[in-house]
Protein backbone atom coordinates (compact mmCIF):
# COMPACT_ATOMS: atom_id res chain seq x y z
CA UNK A 1 0.00 0.00 0.00
CA UNK A 2 2.95 2.44 0.75
CA UNK A 3 3.46 2.97 -3.21
CA UNK A 4 -0.16 4.42 -3.79
CA UNK A 5 -0.97 7.81 -2.97
CA UNK A 6 -4.71 7.53 -2.15
CA UNK A 7 -7.55 10.65 -3.07
CA UNK A 8 -11.05 10.62 -1.21
CA UNK A 9 -13.58 12.82 -2.72
CA UNK A 10 -14.84 14.36 0.95
CA UNK A 11 -18.27 13.39 -0.03
CA UNK A 12 -17.76 10.03 -0.43
CA UNK A 13 -15.62 9.85 2.41
CA UNK A 14 -16.22 8.87 6.31
CA UNK A 15 -16.26 11.56 8.80
CA UNK A 16 -13.22 9.14 11.12
CA UNK A 17 -10.15 8.10 9.50
CA UNK A 18 -11.57 4.65 7.94
CA UNK A 19 -9.84 1.52 8.25
CA UNK A 20 -9.98 0.41 4.84
CA UNK A 21 -11.56 -3.02 3.57
CA UNK A 22 -11.47 -4.91 0.14
CA UNK A 23 -13.96 -7.22 -0.98
CA UNK A 24 -12.42 -10.27 1.03
CA UNK A 25 -12.65 -8.56 3.77
CA UNK A 26 -15.48 -9.89 6.24
CA UNK A 27 -18.05 -8.18 8.47
CA UNK A 28 -20.19 -8.84 11.20
CA UNK A 29 -23.93 -7.47 10.12
CA UNK A 30 -27.70 -8.13 9.20
CA UNK A 31 -30.44 -5.87 8.60
CA UNK A 32 -34.01 -7.38 8.58
CA UNK A 33 -37.46 -6.14 8.64
CA UNK A 34 -38.21 -6.70 12.77
CA UNK A 35 -35.15 -5.44 14.12
CA UNK A 36 -35.42 -3.49 16.87
CA UNK A 37 -33.35 -0.32 14.58
CA UNK A 38 -35.66 -0.95 11.49
CA UNK A 39 -35.63 2.06 9.87
CA UNK A 40 -33.69 4.30 12.03
CA UNK A 41 -30.74 4.78 9.29
CA UNK A 42 -33.30 5.88 7.11
CA UNK A 43 -34.57 8.64 9.88
CA UNK A 44 -30.95 10.31 9.48
CA UNK A 45 -30.62 10.05 5.81
CA UNK A 46 -27.68 11.67 3.95
CA UNK A 47 -27.82 9.81 0.82
CA UNK A 48 -25.52 11.41 -2.35
CA UNK A 49 -27.04 10.68 -5.50
CA UNK A 50 -25.14 9.58 -9.18
CA UNK A 51 -26.21 9.45 -12.53
CA UNK A 52 -27.36 5.20 -11.95
CA UNK A 53 -28.99 6.39 -9.35
CA UNK A 54 -31.48 8.90 -10.61
CA UNK A 55 -31.82 6.98 -13.65
CA UNK A 56 -33.57 4.15 -11.67
CA UNK A 57 -35.84 6.30 -9.03
CA UNK A 58 -37.06 8.42 -11.77
CA UNK A 59 -38.31 5.06 -13.77
CA UNK A 60 -39.77 3.78 -10.36
CA UNK A 61 -41.31 6.88 -9.48
CA UNK A 62 -42.60 7.24 -13.72
CA UNK A 63 -41.08 10.87 -14.38
CA UNK A 64 -38.73 12.35 -15.95
CA UNK A 65 -35.35 13.33 -14.83
CA UNK A 66 -36.64 17.42 -14.41
CA UNK A 67 -39.43 16.37 -12.26
CA UNK A 68 -37.41 13.84 -9.94
CA UNK A 69 -34.48 16.42 -9.46
CA UNK A 70 -37.10 19.34 -8.71
CA UNK A 71 -38.90 17.25 -6.22
CA UNK A 72 -37.17 14.64 -4.82
CA UNK A 73 -33.52 16.36 -4.45
CA UNK A 74 -31.72 19.21 -2.73
CA UNK A 75 -28.49 20.65 -4.49
CA UNK A 76 -24.80 20.49 -2.91
CA UNK A 77 -21.74 21.13 -3.82
CA UNK A 78 -19.00 18.98 -4.48
CA UNK A 79 -16.27 20.46 -3.98
CA UNK A 80 -14.38 23.57 -3.43
CA UNK A 81 -15.21 24.76 -7.37
CA UNK A 82 -19.09 24.21 -6.87
CA UNK A 83 -19.13 21.48 -8.97
CA UNK A 84 -22.86 20.61 -8.55
CA UNK A 85 -23.94 17.36 -6.68
CA UNK A 86 -27.93 16.54 -5.36
CA UNK A 87 -29.02 14.70 -2.35
CA UNK A 88 -32.29 12.87 -1.54
CA UNK A 89 -34.57 15.77 -0.20
CA UNK A 90 -35.90 14.50 3.53
CA UNK A 91 -37.91 16.05 5.91
CA UNK A 92 -37.58 19.02 8.45
CA UNK A 93 -35.78 15.98 10.95
CA UNK A 94 -33.84 14.78 8.21
CA UNK A 95 -36.18 11.56 7.64
CA UNK A 96 -35.71 10.06 3.98
CA UNK A 97 -38.90 11.42 2.10
CA UNK A 98 -39.64 7.63 0.84
CA UNK A 99 -39.48 5.91 3.80
CA UNK A 100 -43.34 4.59 4.39
CA UNK A 101 -43.37 4.22 8.26
CA UNK A 102 -43.09 0.55 9.29
CA UNK A 103 -43.40 -0.92 5.96
CA UNK A 104 -39.68 0.55 5.42
CA UNK A 105 -38.31 1.90 1.78
CA UNK A 106 -40.68 2.26 -0.30
CA UNK A 107 -38.33 2.43 -3.41
CA UNK A 108 -36.45 -0.58 -2.20
CA UNK A 109 -35.64 -2.47 -5.52
CA UNK A 110 -34.58 0.90 -6.75
CA UNK A 111 -32.72 2.52 -3.44
CA UNK A 112 -29.65 4.37 -4.07
CA UNK A 113 -25.87 2.99 -4.10
CA UNK A 114 -25.61 4.89 -0.43
CA UNK A 115 -28.42 3.32 1.16
CA UNK A 116 -27.50 -0.33 -0.86
CA UNK A 117 -24.47 -0.16 0.75
CA UNK A 118 -25.14 1.10 4.32
CA UNK A 119 -23.36 0.44 6.71
CA UNK A 120 -20.37 -0.01 4.25
CA UNK A 121 -19.02 3.19 3.05
CA UNK A 122 -17.43 3.08 -0.58
CA UNK A 123 -14.52 5.03 -1.21
CA UNK A 124 -13.59 5.72 -4.84
CA UNK A 125 -10.17 6.37 -4.90
CA UNK A 126 -7.00 6.60 -6.79
CA UNK A 127 -3.42 5.36 -7.08
CA UNK A 128 -0.68 7.58 -8.07
CA UNK A 129 -0.10 8.47 -11.66
CA UNK A 130 -3.91 7.32 -12.29
CA UNK A 131 -7.37 8.32 -12.52
CA UNK A 132 -8.88 5.01 -12.72
CA UNK A 133 -11.57 4.62 -9.62
CA UNK A 134 -10.31 1.87 -7.55
CA UNK A 135 -13.00 0.57 -4.79
CA UNK A 136 -12.11 0.48 -1.69
CA UNK A 137 -14.86 -0.21 1.60
CA UNK A 138 -14.81 1.41 5.45
CA UNK A 139 -17.40 0.30 7.99
CA UNK A 140 -19.48 2.93 9.34
CA UNK A 141 -20.61 2.17 13.01
CA UNK A 142 -23.48 4.34 14.22
CA UNK A 143 -25.02 3.54 18.02
CA UNK A 144 -28.78 3.70 16.42
CA UNK A 145 -27.34 0.82 13.87
CA UNK A 146 -28.29 -2.39 15.63
CA UNK A 147 -27.26 -5.04 13.05
CA UNK A 148 -23.91 -4.83 13.85
CA UNK A 149 -24.69 -6.92 17.18
CA UNK A 150 -26.57 -9.44 14.96
CA UNK A 151 -23.91 -12.77 14.39
CA UNK A 152 -24.06 -12.97 10.33
CA UNK A 153 -20.60 -12.83 8.79
CA UNK A 154 -20.27 -12.04 5.20
CA UNK A 155 -17.77 -11.15 3.11
CA UNK A 156 -18.06 -7.81 1.12
CA UNK A 157 -18.03 -9.55 -2.06
CA UNK A 158 -21.08 -11.30 -1.03
CA UNK A 159 -22.87 -8.74 0.65
CA UNK A 160 -22.26 -6.25 -2.51
CA UNK A 161 -23.99 -9.09 -4.81
CA UNK A 162 -26.67 -9.22 -1.91
CA UNK A 163 -27.13 -5.81 -1.91
CA UNK A 164 -27.53 -5.64 -5.81
CA UNK A 165 -24.74 -3.12 -6.17
CA UNK A 166 -22.77 -4.30 -8.96
CA UNK A 167 -24.60 -3.02 -11.53
CA UNK A 168 -24.87 0.40 -9.76
CA UNK A 169 -21.00 0.43 -9.57
CA UNK A 170 -20.28 -0.82 -12.93
CA UNK A 171 -23.16 2.41 -14.22
CA UNK A 172 -21.56 4.63 -12.11
CA UNK A 173 -17.86 4.34 -12.14
CA UNK A 174 -16.44 6.74 -15.11
CA UNK A 175 -18.94 9.50 -13.17
CA UNK A 176 -16.58 8.61 -10.05
CA UNK A 177 -13.46 8.61 -12.21
CA UNK A 178 -14.45 12.16 -13.82
CA UNK A 179 -14.71 13.48 -9.89
CA UNK A 180 -11.42 12.47 -8.87
CA UNK A 181 -9.66 13.33 -11.74
CA UNK A 182 -11.65 17.29 -11.30
CA UNK A 183 -10.80 17.02 -7.52
CA UNK A 184 -6.89 15.86 -7.88
CA UNK A 185 -5.76 17.26 -10.75
CA UNK A 186 -4.13 19.92 -9.08
CA UNK A 187 -4.12 23.53 -11.22
CA UNK A 188 -3.58 22.13 -14.14
CA UNK A 189 -6.95 21.16 -14.43
CA UNK A 190 -8.15 24.53 -12.88
CA UNK A 191 -11.23 26.27 -11.91
CA UNK A 192 -14.04 25.35 -14.47
CA UNK A 193 -16.11 27.59 -16.62
CA UNK A 194 -19.76 28.21 -15.37
CA UNK A 195 -20.89 26.93 -18.57
CA UNK A 196 -18.26 23.62 -17.90
CA UNK A 197 -20.22 23.37 -14.54
CA UNK A 198 -24.22 24.08 -15.94
CA UNK A 199 -23.10 21.06 -18.63
CA UNK A 200 -21.97 18.67 -15.51
CA UNK A 201 -25.03 19.00 -14.26
CA UNK A 202 -26.84 18.41 -17.44
CA UNK A 203 -24.55 15.34 -18.12
CA UNK A 204 -24.98 14.21 -14.26
CA UNK A 205 -28.85 14.53 -13.49
CA UNK A 206 -30.92 15.19 -16.20
CA UNK A 207 -30.82 13.12 -18.54
CA UNK A 208 -34.00 14.77 -20.51
CA UNK A 209 -31.96 18.12 -20.97
CA UNK A 210 -28.88 16.09 -22.24
CA UNK A 211 -31.10 14.13 -25.13
CA UNK A 212 -32.03 17.81 -25.56
CA UNK A 213 -29.09 18.87 -26.33
CA UNK A 214 -27.35 15.47 -28.10
CA UNK A 215 -30.29 15.39 -30.53
CA UNK A 216 -30.22 19.30 -31.24
CA UNK A 217 -28.66 20.22 -34.99
CA UNK A 218 -26.11 22.34 -33.72
CA UNK A 219 -24.91 19.24 -31.64
CA UNK A 220 -24.34 16.84 -34.84
CA UNK A 221 -23.30 19.86 -37.08
CA UNK A 222 -20.45 20.12 -34.84
CA UNK A 223 -19.37 16.02 -33.45
CA UNK A 224 -18.71 13.13 -35.66
CA UNK A 225 -20.75 10.43 -34.37
CA UNK A 226 -22.46 7.80 -36.05
CA UNK A 227 -26.15 7.26 -36.81
CA UNK A 228 -26.55 4.45 -34.87
CA UNK A 229 -25.10 6.62 -31.97
CA UNK A 230 -27.84 8.77 -32.36
CA UNK A 231 -30.45 6.09 -32.47
CA UNK A 232 -29.36 4.67 -29.56
CA UNK A 233 -28.98 7.67 -27.42
CA UNK A 234 -32.54 8.23 -28.43
CA UNK A 235 -34.00 5.29 -26.96
CA UNK A 236 -31.63 3.87 -24.08
CA UNK A 237 -31.10 6.38 -20.64
CA UNK A 238 -27.26 3.82 -20.40
CA UNK A 239 -26.45 5.22 -23.60
CA UNK A 240 -27.27 8.86 -23.36
CA UNK A 241 -25.30 8.70 -19.44
CA UNK A 242 -22.23 7.02 -21.18
CA UNK A 243 -21.88 9.45 -23.94
CA UNK A 244 -23.26 12.43 -21.25
CA UNK A 245 -19.49 11.24 -19.38
CA UNK A 246 -18.04 11.64 -22.68
CA UNK A 247 -18.79 15.54 -23.19
CA UNK A 248 -17.97 16.20 -19.36
CA UNK A 249 -14.50 14.86 -19.73
CA UNK A 250 -14.17 17.04 -23.25
CA UNK A 251 -15.59 20.26 -21.47
CA UNK A 252 -14.34 19.85 -18.02
CA UNK A 253 -10.57 18.34 -18.77
CA UNK A 254 -10.40 19.43 -22.79
CA UNK A 255 -10.35 15.48 -24.08
CA UNK A 256 -11.22 14.76 -27.24
CA UNK A 257 -13.20 11.97 -26.35
CA UNK A 258 -16.03 12.62 -28.79
CA UNK A 259 -14.50 13.48 -32.41
CA UNK A 260 -15.43 16.58 -33.99
CA UNK A 261 -16.15 17.68 -37.87
CA UNK A 262 -14.23 19.07 -39.84
CA UNK A 263 -13.87 22.52 -39.83
CA UNK A 264 -16.47 22.68 -36.87
CA UNK A 265 -14.29 24.76 -34.66
CA UNK A 266 -13.28 27.15 -37.54
CA UNK A 267 -16.92 27.38 -38.60
CA UNK A 268 -17.80 27.78 -34.34
CA UNK A 269 -14.80 30.96 -34.31
CA UNK A 270 -16.51 32.23 -37.73
CA UNK A 271 -19.73 32.43 -35.95
CA UNK A 272 -18.48 33.70 -32.65
CA UNK A 273 -16.35 36.18 -33.61
CA UNK A 274 -18.37 39.08 -33.90
CA UNK A 275 -19.91 38.29 -30.34
CA UNK A 276 -16.39 37.51 -29.52
CA UNK A 277 -15.02 41.17 -31.14
CA UNK A 278 -17.68 42.84 -29.11
CA UNK A 279 -17.11 40.99 -26.19
CA UNK A 280 -13.13 41.92 -26.18
CA UNK A 281 -13.94 46.28 -27.20
CA UNK A 282 -16.59 46.54 -23.90
CA UNK A 283 -13.68 45.00 -21.85
CA UNK A 284 -10.81 47.30 -23.41
CA UNK A 285 -13.18 50.21 -22.85
CA UNK A 286 -14.00 49.45 -18.84
CA UNK A 287 -10.32 48.90 -18.26
CA UNK A 288 -9.91 52.31 -20.34
CA UNK A 289 -12.32 53.93 -17.93
CA UNK A 290 -11.33 52.53 -15.25
CA UNK A 291 -8.14 53.35 -15.53
CA UNK A 292 -8.77 57.09 -16.48
CA UNK A 293 -10.77 57.05 -13.07
CA UNK A 294 -8.06 56.34 -10.91
CA UNK A 295 -5.80 58.68 -12.69
CA UNK A 296 -8.96 61.34 -11.91
CA UNK A 297 -9.58 60.20 -8.08
CA UNK A 298 -5.29 60.74 -8.09
CA UNK A 299 -5.30 64.08 -8.96
CA UNK A 300 -8.70 65.01 -7.08
CA UNK A 301 -6.60 63.48 -4.04
CA UNK A 302 -3.40 65.73 -4.42
CA UNK A 303 -5.13 68.72 -5.25
CA UNK A 304 -7.25 68.43 -1.69
CA UNK A 305 -3.86 68.36 0.21
S1 LIG B 1 -34.17 5.65 -0.28
FE1 LIG B 1 -35.05 4.06 1.00
S2 LIG B 1 -33.29 3.08 1.96
FE2 LIG B 1 -32.58 5.05 1.18
S3 LIG B 1 -32.78 6.48 2.90
FE3 LIG B 1 -34.66 6.59 1.69
S4 LIG B 1 -36.09 5.16 2.67
FE4 LIG B 1 -34.01 4.65 3.37
S1 LIG C 1 -29.79 -2.48 11.20
FE1 LIG C 1 -28.82 -0.54 10.60
S2 LIG C 1 -29.20 -0.47 8.41
FE2 LIG C 1 -30.67 -1.95 9.27
S3 LIG C 1 -32.52 -0.77 9.77
FE3 LIG C 1 -31.24 -0.81 11.60
S4 LIG C 1 -30.11 1.13 11.44
FE4 LIG C 1 -30.85 0.69 9.39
Amino acid sequence: MSDEKFDIPEQFASPAVPALLTEDSVIQFSCFKGISCFNACCKHADVTLAPYDVLRLQKRLGMNSEQFVSQHTVPFELDADGTPGIKLRTDDDGACLFLDGDNGCSVYQDRPTVCRYYPVALLNMREKDTYEAKQKYSLVREDHCKGHQEPREITLRDYRKEQGVEEFDALNRSWYELILKKKSGGPGVGKPSEMSLQLFFMASFNFDMLRRFVMSDNFKATYDLPAETYAEVAEDNVALIKLGNKLMRQALFGEKTIPEKSGAWEKRVEERKEAWEARAKAEIEARNAKAEQQMRDETTGGSEI
